[in-house]
C-alpha cells in the first residue's frame, strides 16, 4: 500500500506504476454546484486577497526521470506535478475574483532533487505576494543550504520527518529534523521554517510541546510556522495544548487542512490571532472530500479515489462532495462567527499576517521596503 500524508509526501512510491485520473488544473474541477456554493457562502465574506501559506508547487523535473507517483497518490490526480500554472488556474477556478498569493515549497518526497525543487520554487516567487521555502534534510550542508536559499530568493526551510534517516518514523523528534548547525544558520539569517510536527500524538505530545518551545527560545530569530495547527485535526488534540506555543513570539500556526470549526475556534480563542495564518495544503485541498472527527480520531472522507493518510473513499457516491478547500473556508467562517471576528480580523488571517511575516523575512534577506 502506498500512501501519501496530508503533507503530500508519499512515504513510498511505485516507479512505473499505473497512472490514472491525471488531470490538469481546471480541467475537471468545476461542477455546476461549486460556483453556486462559492457565491452563496463565500463571495461576500472572503477578502479580496488570499495569501495561502501552505501550498506544494513543483514540476516533474524535480523528480528522477521516469518517476511516477502511485495511482492512488493525490499527485497522480494532477498529472504527477503541481506547477505554478496549475496552481494559479485552480485558484482562479475555486476563488473567483480573488488575488491569490502563497508561500510554497516542493513536495518533501524522498525522491525529490532538493536543489531542483528550490530552483523551481525560486522561479515562482516575487517576495511580495509569492514566497518560497527550500526543502531540507539533516544531511544537507548548512552553508550550501544558506546559499541555496539566497540564490533562489527563498525565505526559509521546509524540513520533513521522512528526510530523517536512521530512526523509525515514530521515533523522530523535532530536533532530529534539522541539525544545530542548520538551525544556527537559519537563526543568523532570520529564516522562516514550516514545521510538520512528528509523533502520533501530534500537538498533544509532551516531547513536541517541549521541543517546540525549546526551538523557539534557543533560536529566537527563526520564525517557526507550525503546519496544520500541529496536525490537530480533532478537538481533543488541540484543547489545552496551545499555551506553550502561544508563549513563543516567533511561533506561528498555519491552518492547512483543518476542516474542524471547533479546532479553529479553539485556536482563535487561545492563540494570538496575529500569528495565525490561513493555509490549505493545495493541491490536496483541490480534491473533493472532508476531514471529519470520529470518536476522538479523524478521517478524510474522500470523494475521489486518492489516499491521503487516514482516508475513507466513498466509492458508492453516497454523498456529493465539494472541495476540501471549501470545507476549510466553511470551518473558518463558522469559527470566525463564533468568536466574533470582523472584517479586519479576516483580512489579517487570510493575507495580512502572512504578508507581515514573510515580507519581514524577505526584507531581512534581500533588503527593500
Ligand atoms: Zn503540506
Amino acid at each position: 500500500m502506498t500512501r501519501s500524508s496530508p503533507d503530500g509526501a508519499g512515504e513510498s512510491s511505485v516507479a512505473g506504476g499505473p497512472v490514472g485520473g491525471a488531470g490538469s488544473a481546471g480541467e475537471v474541477w468545476s461542477l455546476p454546484g461549486d460556483r453556486e456554493l462559492f457565491d452563496r457562502e463565500f463571495s461576500r465574506w472572503l477578502p479580496e486577497s488570499i495569501l495561502d501559506a501552505h501550498v506544494h508547487v513543483f514540476e516533474k523535473g524535480c523528480l528522477p526521470a521516469g518517476f511516477r507517483f502511485a495511482a492512488e497518490n493525490c499527485y497522480t490526480r494532477f498529472g504527477g506535478e503541481h506547477t505554478l500554472e496549475q496552481c494559479l488556474s485552480a485558484a482562479a477556478c475555486l476563488l473567483p475574483g480573488r488575488r491569490f498569493g502563497m508561500l510554497s515549497f516542493g513536495t518533501p518526497h524522498a525522491a525529490v532533487d532538493r536543489e531542483a525543487a528550490a530552483r523551481y520554487t525560486g522561479s515562482t516567487v516575487d517576495n511580495r505576494t509569492r514566497f518560497g521555502l527550500a526543502l531540507v534534510a539533516p544531511e544537507d550542508d548548512a552553508s550550501a543550504l544558506a546559499d541555496r536559499v539566497r540564490r533562489h530568493g527563498l525565505v526559509g526551510l521546509k524540513p520533513y520527518r521522512n528526510y530523517v534517516s536512521g530512526l523509525a518514523p515514530e521515533a523522530v523528534r523535532i530536533p532530529d529534523m534539522l541539525t544545530p548547525v542548520q538551525l544556527e544558520m537559519a537563526d543568523g539569517l532570520g529564516l522562516a521554517i514550516t514545521l510538520h510536527i512528528p509523533k502520533a500524538a501530534r500537538l498533544a505530545d509532551a516531547d513536541n510541546q517541549r521541543d517546540l518551545v525549546a526551538l523557539c527560545r534557543t533560536y529566537p530569530r527563526i520564525q517557526v510556522i507550525v503546519a496544520h495547527i500541529g496536525r490537530a485535526y480533532w478537538l481533543s488534540n488541540v484543547v489545552g495544548h496551545l499555551d506553550g506555543p502561544a508563549s513563543c513570539p516567533n511561533l506561528w500556526l498555519d491552518t492547512a487542512m483543518v476542516n474542524h470549526a471547533g479546532v479553529l475556534e479553539y485556536a482563535f480563542r487561545h492563540f494570538p490571532r496575529e500569528r495565525i495564518l490561513f493555509g490549505s495544503d493545495a493541491p490536496i485541498a483541490w480534491l473533493r472530500g472532508k476531514s471529519v472527527e470520529v470518536n476522538g480520531q479523524y478521517a478524510y472522507l474522500m470523494g475521489e479515489p486518492y489516499r491521503i493518510g487516514s482516508s475513507i473513499y466513498d466509492a458508492d457516491h453516497v454523498v456529493s462532495f465539494t472541495y476540501f478547500y471549501y470545507e476549510m473556508l466553511r470551518a473558518v467562517k463558522e469559527a470566525a462567527l463564533r468568536v466574533g471576528w470582523g472584517a479586519g480580523d479576516l483580512e489579517g488571517f487570510f493575507h495580512g499576517h502572512a504578508e507581515r511575516l514573510l515580507g519581514s523575512v524577505a526584507r531581512g534577506l534581500y533588503g527593500g521596503s
